[in-house]
């Protein structure tokens, strides 16, 4: 019997410690809401947001200089320049649609209708920067090869798509961002030189990670802001790869 009842008072005491941080989450994050409307984010999960991409915008646009004054030909310059833009295009818009999306909200109906279309225009951008260097600078099979330009394709048609059909058909937009990630990977895996291959893998494992807290609103604090920690943390393997295997070999 005694051992009965310090067994309830055990759970008792650790049922009102998940109660109590409840409430210190409740400050944080608000409640979860029915998938056809939007998640209603706290002040600090806004600022979160802001700050975990704003973070790396003068980080990402010294990186894509370094690699660009590292370039010996106009091949390593060109995929420079790319891959800068993109990388730090991420960052400047994710960060504009997010202090957008805080600080001037009554403004998004009438003055931003696309805020989140540049978002993920911006990520089709990124996902062809991010490949660029790798199918520049890389000796490719002659099929292959064309992987260099079709990528830019891909995002132009995804951009487009996005333009016009914006966030009506969840699947197909998943679907392209899936064969844009897929696609230019199984050229990379056939190059000859493997040389980087270890940490494309790393940080390609931190975005499918990071997808996890992508839809987890009103479940897991600051879930969006996790999910750009995700993503940072895979532009910076991804860079270190780049910067390592394709401007510094031998290094
Ligand atoms: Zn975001």
């Amino acid at each position: 019997m005694a051992e009965f009842s310090s067994i309830l008072v055990e759970w008792q005491s650790s049922a009102v410690s998940w109660l109590n941080s409840r409430v210190v989450f409740s400050r944080f994050m608000n409640g979860r809401v029915p998938s056809s409307k939007r998640y209603r984010l706290t002040d600090y999960e806004h600022a979160a947001n802001c700050a975990t991409h704003g973070l790396w915008i003068i980080p990402s646009l010294v990186g894509g200089s370094v690699l660009y004054f590292l370039s010996v030909d106009q091949w390593q310059a060109a995929a420079a320049w790319l891959y800068g833009a993109g990388l730090s295009g991420l960052f400047i818009s994710s960060t504009l649609f997010h202090t957008v999306a805080w600080k001037i909200r009554h403004l998004r109906g009438a003055a931003f209708p696309h805020a989140t279309c540049v978002t993920h225009v911006a990520i089709y951008f990124f996902i062809a920067a991010s490949y660029t260097p790798w199918l520049m600078l890389r000796e490719l099979g002659p099929w292959s090869s064309h992987m260099r330009w079709i990528i830019w394709i891909m995002a132009v048609i995804g951009s487009t798509y996005v333009y016009y059909f914006h966030e009506r058909y969840k699947l197909v937009e998943l679907l392209g961002y899936v064969a844009m990630g897929a696609g230019p990977a199984l050229v990379i895996l056939s190059m000859a030189d493997t040389a980087g291959l270890c940490e494309l893998a790393v940080g390609e494992i931190f975005y499918v990670v990071g997808v996890a807290f992508f839809k987890s609103d009103g479940v897991v604090p600051f879930a969006h802001a996790i999910w750009h920690l995700f993503v940072a943390m895979g532009a910076a393997t991804h860079y270190y790869a780049i910067w390592r295997h394709l401007y510094t070999p031998g290094h």
